[in-house]
């Protein structure tokens, strides 16, 4: 294939996460937009089934290295291997998901290529002139700056994940396969344990739903009634910072600039107050509804919806409403 954009996918549990659905659908409108073919990157144990299928999402060619050592990520192997894979393809632009594997892959592959690296991209626009424009946070989210790379040098961002649409799926499609010539490294470290969530609870980065409770919950028993309007809205459970400092809430709940970036449809915030480096974490949500006794409290700058109640009346009453209203459709 001539020219090309090249995403890195990401693989886990035996598929794709969403997320690579997401670049691979952004590099295609980016690549269509350029005139250009789209490709990917795809290395992990077990991969080589599934790799065709990102053909559906528009990618026509995939590189694949299926080797038990690339189980999970690790810079010593993954960052040679996608380092020389580019340097052979010599795309027009490098994506990959601002997930925590890809955010280290992708500062690491800035550094070997000589390439700046934009993170935690949200919108990426094609000039007339077929420059590539890319939009990302600064300062924890208080402020945007659109960005584009110097002539000659392949833009390389990585892709907020839940930000970019996907494509509609034409399973019909499947990409060209080609396995990458190239062994794995030996790498430094290794992987002793890997601890799988087997609670069956949605992933929140990749969660439509979310309820998240802050301080204002009082202690983590009272969570059962966050836990209960996560149920019955198909949603998952976040918290603030001060709610994971308390001892209530692990810190994998957490939202925020030290936490998690999410971006969901939906955020409900019950007892936060919105601090900035909370709303570095769920600013960029499409809904967000606010739970809060203070009508002052700066979470209600930023919601769509805001409830000035105590949490403890209006959170049982509201699960109770959505309960009857899903019952009776
Ligand atoms: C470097 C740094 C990084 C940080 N990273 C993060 C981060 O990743 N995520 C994060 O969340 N924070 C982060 N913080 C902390 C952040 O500054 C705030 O302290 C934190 O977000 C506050 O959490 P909160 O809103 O739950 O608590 P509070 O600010 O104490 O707010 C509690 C809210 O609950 C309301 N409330 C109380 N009782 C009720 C009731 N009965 N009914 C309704 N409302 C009620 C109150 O009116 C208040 O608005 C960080 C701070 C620093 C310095």
């Amino acid at each position: 294939m001539s020219k090309s954009v090249c995403i890195i996918t990401e693989f886990r549990n035996g598929d794709f996460r969403r997320v690579t659905n997401e670049v691979a659908s952004e590099g295609r409108r980016i690549a269509d937009a350029l005139g250009v073919g789209l490709v990917a990157l795809v290395l992990g144990a077990g991969v080589s089934g599934q790799a065709a299928s990102l053909g559906k999402f528009g990618v026509e060619k995939a590189y694949v290295l299926d080797d038990p050592a690339l189980e999970h990520y690790m810079a010593d192997t993954f960052v040679p291997i996608a380092a020389e894979m580019i340097s052979r393809i010599a795309p027009v632009a490098v994506l990959l998901p601002a997930s925590v594997d890809g955010r280290d892959l992708g500062a690491r592959l800035g550094a070997r290529l000589h390439v700046t690296l934009l993170q935690d991209v949200i919108e990426v626009r094609v000039d007339d002139n077929k420059k590539v424009k890319a939009k990302w946070p600064l300062f924890a989210g208080k402020c945007f700056a659109w960005c584009e790379w110097a002539e000659g040098v392949p833009p390389l961002l990585s892709i907020r994940p839940n930000v970019m649409q996907c494509l509609v799926a034409d399973e019909n499609r499947l990409a060209e396969v080609e396995k990458i010539d190239l062994p794995v490294p030996p790498s430094r470290t290794r992987v002793v344990k890997y601890d799988l969530d087997t609670s069956g609870k949605v992933e929140l980065t990749e969660a439509e739903v979310i309820v998240s409770g802050g301080r204002g919950m009082k202690e983590a028993a009272n969570y059962t009634i966050i836990e209960e309007l996560a149920g019955v809205l198909g949603a998952a459970v976040g918290a603030s910072r001060a709610a994971v400092d308390a001892g209530w809430r692990p810190h994998s709940d957490q939202v925020g600039q030290t936490g998690k970036v999410v971006n969901p449809n939906l955020y409900v915030a019950v007892g936060i107050s919105g601090a900035i480096q909370h709303l570095a974490g769920m600013g960029y949500s499409k809904y967000i509804v606010a739970v809060n006794k203070d009508s002052d409290a700066p979470i209600f700058s930023k919601a769509d919806y805001g409830i000035v109640e105590d949490l403890f009346k209006f959170i049982p009453a509201f699960t109770e409403e959505v309960r009857k209203l899903k019952s009776s459709c």
